[in-house]
């Protein structure tokens, strides 16, 4: 144990050193030490020192087949053998970027058909800013190129997927939003100051602030609305049943895009392929990544309706691409992760047994005193935590989360907190008894936040 405590100590102390993490105060993590990650399996990670946690977050809400898949590893060793690397720029392709288009279209959504690639969420949302304005320009309506998204949205990390994100934290930095993106409130029936108002009317309330904005910035300057399904990082907002509808009615009444941004929902989590079809969406272009590889390798991609694909087509060459855009490797990676979705039935026995179960699991978190909501779908919760004794409506403090994160983390159980919510979206493949064990933890984590 102790020459393993070493080694964790050499690489936290190299870490602090040479190592700039993301979203990171590095000063503060230089007095800690990182946490040091060495290996995984299934739904379990195992730390430089011999610690066991269950990954209740799959990563980043990415592994969404849980660790150690060697049909992958086989599948990219296979790949990087016969061709680790060429380009889809200048006429040209490979079979595993054609056998992954062919596959993505039949897996999503009625009339999305084509993709572009990249390699994440963010080159994702950058693609879908540069292609709705150029969408919009080729069909010779040059004046629509404003993109309005949502307050507490997260599009990715990119100067442009920072600014279609309404994170406020982030866009203090560097001078954020760029020009021509604007932000409506989010759907946070919970967070609503007007406690007169039925889950149902505030979704309709909700909705309406597209419409107003539309018509304040003129519906000829606007290209497109983009969302994500469930807001995931800005801590699993579930919005009311009446607002996608709504949100549909009026993207088509002003002939307004509309964009899903499916980094988070699609590939499984909320119970269907993608959040789309759950909240029965009907996107003219679709953001992907982490799930469509389930995060073995960084790959992401824009799928666009037929209609869009036909716009780009009048405009001639589209300038944008990555050195990257449909890696081989990387299609490779998709192919198998998707090939083992469909094998094992993955989305049909989470819709049909597991996120039943994990459901129920979060429902009756409920009773707990300390926790004022619970929001969820498919495998993705929140519990909303409330200091003091039981209100309906939060109180925000910021801490608690933190607080109950930490001792997850003692439990063996990896929970992300945003402000007072903590965040669960496991691997699609947990077991319930494996369900049954997160929540154990979770609960005692949450009795010893408060105690
Ligand atoms: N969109 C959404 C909805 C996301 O949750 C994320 C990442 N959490 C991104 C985009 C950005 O993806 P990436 O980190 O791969 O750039």
């Amino acid at each position: 144990m102790d020459n393993l405590h070493n080694a964790s100590a050499h690489l936290q102390e190299l870490d602090s050193l040479h190592h700039l993490h993301p979203f990171t105060d590095s000063a503060a993590l230089a007095k800690t030490g990182a946490r040091v990650i060495t290996r995984a399996d299934g739904v379990y990670l195992w730390d430089a020192d011999g610690n066991q946690f269950l990954d209740a977050m799959a990563g980043l809400w990415c592994v969404n087949v849980g660790y150690g898949r060697k049909e992958i590893v086989q599948a990219v060793s296979d790949q990087m053998l016969q061709l680790p690397y060429y380009n889809t720029f200048f006429q040209t392709t490979h079979p595993p970027v054609v056998e992954l288009s062919a596959r993505i279209a039949e897996l999503t959504p009625d009339g999305l058909n084509r993709v572009f690639f990249c390699s994440s969420g963010s080159e994702a949302n950058d693609t879908v800013l540069r292609m709705v304005r150029h969408y919009w320009a080729s069909m010779g309506q040059t004046k629509k190129h404003i993109v309005i998204s949502r307050e507490n949205a997260y599009h990715g990390s990119t100067m442009a997927g920072a600014s279609l994100g309404g994170m406020k934290p982030m866009h203090k930095q560097g001078g954020l939003p760029i020009p021509g993106i604007e932000h409506i409130m989010q759907p946070h029936w919970f967070l609503n100051e007007d406690s007169s108002m039925s889950e149902a009317e505030f979704g309709e309330y909700a909705a309406a602030a597209l419409e107003k904005k539309i018509l304040e910035l003129g519906a000829d300057n606007v290209a497109a609305f983009i969302a994500e399904p469930v807001q995931g990082a800005g801590g699993v907002i579930v919005p009311p049943d009446t607002y996608w509808p709504a949100i549909q009615k009026i993207c088509s009444e002003h002939n307004i895009l509309l964009v899903a941004d499916e980094v988070i929902c699609g590939f499984g989590r909320t119970g269907s392929w993608f959040g789309s079809d759950t909240f029965n969406i009907k996107p003219d272009l679709m953001a992907i990544a982490k799930g469509l590889s389930s995060g073995y390798l960084p790959i992401g991609g824009v799928v666009v309706s037929d209609r869009v694909a036909e716009g780009l087509e009048r405009g001639g060459d589209f300038n944008h691409g990555y050195t990257y855009s449909g890696h081989p490797a990387c299609a490779a990676a998709a192919l198998a992760n998707i090939a083992i979705m469909q094998k094992e039935n993955i989305v049909e026995h989470v819709a049909a047994e597991t996120a039943p179960y994990f459901q129920k699991n979060l429902t009756e978190l409920l009773s707990h005193e300390n926790v004022g909501q619970v929001r969820g779908v498919g495998m993705l919760g929140a519990i909303q935590l409330v200091p003091g004794a039981k209100s309906k409506r939060f109180k925000k403090t910021d801490v608690t989360g933190v607080k109950c994160r930490e001792h997850c983390l003692e439990n063996g159980l990896v929970m992300r907190a945003v402000d007072d919510a903590m965040i669960i979206s496991p691997p699609l493949t947990i077991t319930t008894s494996q369900i049954d064990e997160l929540f154990e933890k979770a609960r005692r984590s949450i009795e010893q936040t408060f105690s």
